[in-house]
């Protein structure tokens, strides 16, 4: 099996909470169409209390190809009617310490805080030069240097990244060298320094890969666009995010982000002079590095969620990158615990 999918039907244009009853026959023609392509489809009915089959809220199906999550897509974006929308369709594989090590891709996470910003509303102190004199949208590439982060920074208890603006990670010289040795072409690297102070953080660095992959879907463009850089004011992902990669890019990338442009949210009087928030994916194996390496802070992947359009290119590898490095019981990720939600 190749993806678990998970769909979500809701009106559109109403109270998240409501849901409408032709999503109902929308999703028997679904069941209808993509049968013989899945192992199974669970429809969810609702309400669910008092239980009764008006609406569907959501559909879950098992598929045998990843790629018909984009058959999906397109099906949905013909049959759909207007006012039902899906709010969601995630294809998702679960995230096993064995599928974790071989994955090509990873959302990449912290479990700390983002020290660059004094509170999550205060602008960055970080800034970056004009891309478009016209509209004022940032070189996002030209990393600062230094890189400015808060006094938040002096907090981080056990933590050794924490996730920032931009697609900068934040993180200490053991992460550091472990991202040097296996994957040195991928990185953007800066000095850090706390707002304020004279001297650099000199135990630790900022990062930020050097590629970008790009997502199916994309961002998409909010407000008006700029007449110089064809820019929009905004870029916001969109409602659907099925997952997918158009390509996974080199074979030797370990460290990338998605997409080339940082987003803003819509519902935010965040300009592009503040809050940029960036994706980022590392190799299965990349992980399994720092897990070994017995780095703090790492965010377990709730689900493998990385998927390529090429139908060429796996989900997961046949072996995990790096692994000769660990031999036998040092490759301590085999044996992580999955906490159960
Ligand atoms: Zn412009």
């Amino acid at each position: 099996m190749e993806a678990n999918i998970r769909l979500e039907l809701r009106q559109q244009n109403e109270d998240d909470s409501v849901y409408d009853p032709a999503s109902k026959s929308l999703a028997l023609a679904l069941e209808k169409e993509f049968r013989k392509q899945c192992e199974s489809i669970e429809i969810l009915w609702g309400p669910i209390n008092p239980p009764s089959k008006k609406f569907v809220r959501e559909i879950q199906l098992q598929a045998i190809d990843k790629l018909v999550t984009l058959d999906i897509g397109k099906w949905l974006s013909k049959n759909q009617p207007r006012r039902i929308m899906e709010t969601e369709m995630q294809a998702t594989l679960p995230a096993s310490p064995q599928a974790v090590a071989r994955a090509r891709w990873l959302r990449f996470d912290s479990e700390a805080d983002n020290v660059e910003l004094k509170s999550p509303f205060d602008p960055s102190p970080n800034k970056y030069p004009p891309a478009c004199k016209t509209c004022g949208w940032g070189d996002f590439a030209q990393v600062p240097e230094p890189f400015r982060v808060s006094a938040a920074l002096t907090k981080l208890k056990n933590k050794e990244l924490s996730r920032c603006e931009n697609g900068v990670f934040v993180v200490s010289s053991k992460v550091l060298s472990v991202l040097k040795d296996l994957s040195a072409d991928d990185l953007i690297i800066r000095r850090v320094q706390i707002t304020g102070r004279k001297t650099f953080a000199d135990d630790w660095h900022a990062v930020r890969p050097k590629n970008a992959l790009r997502s199916y879907g994309g961002l998409r463009g909010d407000g008006p666009v700029c007449s110089k850089c064809d820019l929009p004011a905004r870029l916001v992902p969109r409602d659907s995010s099925y997952g997918f990669f158009k390509d996974f890019g080199s074979p030797a990338c370990n460290l990338a982000l998605v997409d080339e442009h940082p987003y803003t949210y819509k519902d935010s009087d965040w300009d592009h002079g503040t809050a940029k928030p960036h994706d980022i994916v590392i190799s299965g194996g990349l992980f399994a590095a720092l897990y070994n390496a017995g780095v703090k802070g790492l965010a377990w992947p709730e689900a493998i969620s990385c998927f390529s359009a090429k139908p060429d290119q796996p989900t997961l590898e046949p072996t995990q990158r790096f692994v000769e490095r660990f031999p036998g019981p040092t490759n301590k990720i085999l044996k992580h615990k999955v906490k159960s939600s």
